[in-house]
């Protein structure tokens, strides 16, 4: 894995306007994702992770700019990608590529799957039509599927080969980063296990990094080398795989450890560790936003914000926002 810092977010914000009223008012706002910072490196894999509504997809959606940043910025190769247009855009979109939760809505179920795989090089003017045609038949055969996939349409195939077809589309151009968002959550438990292993091998022969998004921490462990843990659209903690399963420091991950036990980490049982939703974020509560659900919660957390505080070391960050984290790490929620 390189260090050269391949991708960096600062401060990002996704606001969605909420309009009412007989004149379509805006009234508020659902804060989605409201200053999330991190980089990521070449060549690496960043799990980001929280429970549905904690805004990871939108982060996610707004990095490859399907939805327009609020605020902040994104800079990918030491470039801001926010105000990107035409022909600067497209470049970016070679790069940075997407793998959706539901392969069977992301295809186009009128294309066969050689077109499917042929349309992205076509629209970057990669090869002639015969090279473009080889390519296809080298993309199948590295996902596991075979010429037999080509001819055929996505309602012929089940889930996991509709993702891995997913998966060859978004390798098609040779991307430097793919950003993968529930890519395994609709599929079997059987299925899940191919899948991701066959995102490691991808990234094993063509080094490139990935922003892999779950609500599955136990996905994520498996192929993350660092983790972000995103809580009502901030993050709340962020480290190195073996540091967070080893000393998760914030309140939410350890209950989220507790939630989905993984082996070798001393719980195999399922068990329900956190109770009550995610609060809406159309008004995410004062303070730290745990404290309704936490624990551990403290009068100073209903009135402050904490801030992202590195308890690790300079070359080894280990990220918490939670006032009490130096008291609380190791401890069960
Ligand atoms: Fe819990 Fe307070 Fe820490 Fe928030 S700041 S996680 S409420 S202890």
């Amino acid at each position: 894995m390189s260090s050269e810092t391949l991708l960096e977010v600062k401060q990002l914000k996704k606001h969605f306007p909420v309009h009412s009223g007989l004149l379509l008012r805006q009234t508020g706002s659902v804060y989605a994702v409201d200053g999330v910072s991190f980089d990521l490196a070449k060549g690496e894999t960043l799990g980001l992770v929280g429970e549905s509504g904690c805004g990871k997809s939108t982060a996610a959606r707004t990095v490859v700019r399907i939805y327009e940043p609020t605020a902040g910025d994104i800079c990918f190769n030491g470039q801001s990608v926010t105000g990107l247009k035409g022909s600067a855009l497209l470049e970016f979109r070679r790069n940075v590529t997407m793998v959706f939760q539901d392969p069977f809505s992301s295809l186009n179920p009128r294309m066969t799957i050689a077109k499917i795989l042929e349309t992205p090089l076509r629209v970057h003017k990669l090869g002639t039509a015969k090279e473009r045609r080889q390519k296809v038949r080298e993309l199948l055969n590295r996902v596991g599927l075979g010429d037999w996939a080509q001819a055929r349409y996505p309602h012929e195939f089940s889930g996991g080969q509709r993702q891995r077809i997913a998966i060859a589309r978004a390798i098609s151009l040779r991307p430097q980063l793919v950003v993968a968002d529930e890519p395994v959550s609709a599929l079997d438990v059987s299925v899940q296990a191919q899948i991701l292993n066959l995102f490691k091998d991808l990234q094993d022969d063509l080094g490139m990094a990935y922003l892999f998004i779950a609500h599955d921490l136990a996905l994520v462990k498996h192929i993350s080398h660092r983790i972000a843990v995103m809580y009502l659209g901030k993050v709340v903690e962020m480290a190195g795989r073996d540091a967070l399963f080893d000393n998760p420091r914030h309140p939410y991950t350890q209950a989220l450890i507790k939630a989905n036990p993984t082996p070798g980490h001393g719980q195999r049982k399922k068990r329900q560790a956190l109770g009550g939703d995610v609060p809406s974020p159309l008004s995410p509560p004062s303070g730290c936003h745990f404290h309704p659900r936490c624990p551990h919660a403290q009068p100073q957390c209903q009135q402050e914000l904490p801030q992202l505080r590195n308890l690790g070391a300079e070359l080894r960050p280990h990220l918490v926002s939670c006032h009490f984290a130096e008291k609380l790490s190791g401890a069960t929620v």
